[in-house]
């Protein structure tokens, strides 16, 4: 048998795999389609990103891990809709190991672990942080998280770092335990960050598919993070509550039904230096997403979040205000800024934060 034939045999199997499961061979071209035009690929690679996503899926491992955390992420991942990202990562890839979905447990479970570590070429996924003032913060039977997933980040083709936490230490490194990200304890290993609180189960999916068909990380921006979903979009760019921030119309009394579509700067909207796609692809298959629902940004998607971003609900005085490129929000309102101008300002902030925590985006 040709080493074709046996290509196409495994695509043709791929896709019989997923029409199983409810997704049509057209709507996962079409997901495909769409990853590849969010990457900035031609539209028409779509076809054969599906073709080369659908040979991969079935053989290719899984093995998902997690630190300090609340599950969120996984939580997020199984909710979204049907046919969706859930069923396509957790079903259709060969899961050897996820904590919390896995049927086995104990030592039956731990075996399944260590047979995949051994194996190696596995996508590996961590959900969480890991600590590192003390690594009995999170122990796994018996052992270290952090001794456990080096040893798997080790054999691991490439690393996902799911939702903030695994990222850069999200919520518990606000806390004692000295809580890092996947990159902060492997040397020489690129990690695929893809944080938000939790992950964003569409970046997950489009990751993997482009994982999947390429066999290798997207482009990724100086946080690792994947341009298109992170570092092409600055939350504030597209707001809806961009026009009432240009006229200085700002919400300060949450009770006032006049203004309950004003700018939330004032509430700590994080929005001018958050990078991510959230105005444009919203959480839940479209639904919603923080800003339109009524919640100011919560930088989610930065290194800064959480520890540096708090309160999350007032204004931060530690940060400069868009008054520091010489514009303040009263400026504004009396029409002086226009668009450029706020840009300036919104970037101005941004670099200004990424200063003070030490990083370089501009
Ligand atoms: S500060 Fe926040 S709510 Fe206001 S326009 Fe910017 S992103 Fe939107
Ligand atoms: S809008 Fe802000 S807080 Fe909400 S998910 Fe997006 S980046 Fe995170």
């Amino acid at each position: 048998m040709s080493s074709f034939k046996k290509r196409e045999e495994l695509v043709e199997e791929g896709f019989q795999r997923l029409e199983a499961r409810g997704i049509s061979r057209r709507t996962f071209i079409k997901l495909c389609a769409m990853t590849a035009a969010a990457f900035g690929l031609e539209v028409q690679l779509g076809p054969k990103m599906a073709e080369a996503a659908a040979e991969n899926i079935g053989k290719k491992p899984l093995v998902w891990m997690q630190g300090q955390g609340c599950t969120g992420c996984s939580e997020s991942l199984l909710s979204s809709f049907e046919p969706g990202p859930a069923e396509i990562i957790l079903d259709m890839l060969s899961v050897r190991f996820h904590p919390t979905i896995m049927a086995a447990s104990g030592e039956g479970a731990i075996s399944a672990w260590k047979e995949a570590i051994e194996q190696g070429g596995y996508l590996l996924v961590l959900e969480g942080s890991i600590p590192t003032a003390d690594p009995r913060f999170c122990m796994v039977e018996g052992r270290p998280l952090l001794d456990q997933f080096r040893e798997a980040a080790r054999k691991a083709e490439v690393v996902v770092a799911a939702g903030s936490c695994a990222s850069y230490g999200g919520i518990p490194r606000a806390g004692k335990t000295g809580a890092v990200g996947a990159a902060d304890v492997l040397e020489g290993q690129t990690v695929i960050n893809l944080p938000s609180c939790p992950v964003k189960p569409t970046r997950l999916l489009g990751t993997v598919l482009y994982y999947l068909s390429f066999g290798e990380a997207p482009p990724l921006d100086e946080y690792n993070r994947p341009v298109p979903y992170y570092k092409r979009y600055l939350q504030h760019d597209s707001c809806p509550r961009r026009g009432h921030y240009e006229r200085g119309e700002f919400l300060r009394d949450w009770n006032d039904p006049e203004t309950v579509d004003w700018c939330l700067y004032y509430k700590g909207c994080k929005g001018p230096y958050t990078y991510t796609d959230c105005p444009r692809i919203w959480w839940n298959d479209g639904v919603n997403y923080c800003i339109r629902a009524g919640s100011p940004c919560a930088g989610c998607t930065q290194p800064e979040f959480y520890d540096q971003f708090t309160p999350l609900y007032a204004k931060q005085e530690n940060f400069p205000n868009p008054g520091i490129a010489g514009l303040s929000p009263a400026s504004l309102a009396k029409g002086i800024a226009g668009l450029t101008a706020v840009g300036v300002a919104s970037h101005a902030v941004a670099k200004a934060v990424k200063n003070k925590s030490g990083g370089g985006e501009e």
